[in-house]
């Protein structure tokens, strides 16, 4: 099982490559891959057990989690190295049929209400494990994401663990769900385990996922940043959509291993 301390150095490695994959394939979305990884890539190199299950409900943040299914050894070198291509697997959202996912998400909103049929169905058959979902914070305003919000606190899912990727964006904006509104209405529905953690932080991330101390659903409150690691990318509009340029990539590239 991977160290803690050299996640950071894979996950600087990881950043590298997905900026060199979104300036090849030009697709979008590279400033919220880069805000969650550091979440996704703890989940799956430590956390996750053979009966656990994940649910990528913000699925603009593909690339991150293909990177990591990658890193894992889930997704096989053939079907990587076809991102982007036409007819391939892999596309800007996650498809059902790729290994190691679920379901299909992307449509916002979705990945809540998925995780909390997943985790009464576990109950209802006695079947151990735990199901994780990663939500961004504008998901947030979406009512199925409210309705599921309410009904995992009815149910006490206590094998549920909600992650919450506060980049501070959504879309065009800044998200009107920053993290004391999360925090808030969350905690008004009833979910009693609120943790609000530092999302650069591989030790905190793991404390707060892992973590088998449970009598009810959990979230956790990545605290992040869009383009999280590219100093010069950080907490700018433009990389929620944009794909750096080959100038850029080299320069963002240069940038991370500055350090
Ligand atoms: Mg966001």
């Amino acid at each position: 099982m991977t160290n803690l301390q050299d996640m950071y150095d894979i996950a600087t490695r990881l950043r590298k490559e997905l900026i060199t994959k979104h300036m090849e394939t030009g697709m979008a979305h590279i400033g919220s891959d880069l805000s969650c990884l550091n979440v996704l890539l703890t989940l799956y190199a430590k956390v996750m057990g053979e009966n656990d299950k994940f649910i990528l409900s913000k699925g603009h943040a593909a690339l991150a989690l293909y990177s990591v299914l990658h890193y894992v050894g889930i997704l096989k070198d053939d079907i990587y190295s076809t991102l982007g291509q036409d007819g391939s697997l892999l596309g800007e959202h996650p498809l059902y049929g790729i290994d190691g996912l679920e379901f299909a998400t992307g449509s916002l909103g979705h990945g809540l209400p998925l995780a909390a049929g997943m985790a009464l169905a576990k109950k209802m058959s006695s079947e151990g494990g735990f199901i994780y979902v990663l939500l961004s914070d504008g998901e947030c305003q979406e009512g199925s994401t409210l309705e599921a919000m309410n009904f995992i606190a009815r149910e006490r899912l206590d094998n549920l663990i909600c992650a919450i990727d506060s980049n501070l964006w959504q879309a065009y904006d800044r998200t009107l769900f920053q993290i004391d509104k999360v925090r808030g209405v969350f905690g008004a529905a009833g979910w009693e385990d609120i943790r609000v953690i530092d999302g650069r932080k591989f030790e905190d991330i793991y404390n707060a996922l892992a973590d088998g101390n449970r009598n009810g659903p959990r979230l956790v409150i990545s605290k992040s940043i869009m383009a999280l690691g590219v100093k010069s990318m950080e907490d700018q509009l433009e990389w929620h959509y944009r794909p750096p340029t080959r100038e850029q990539a080299e320069r963002f590239i240069r940038e991370i291993e500055e350090g």
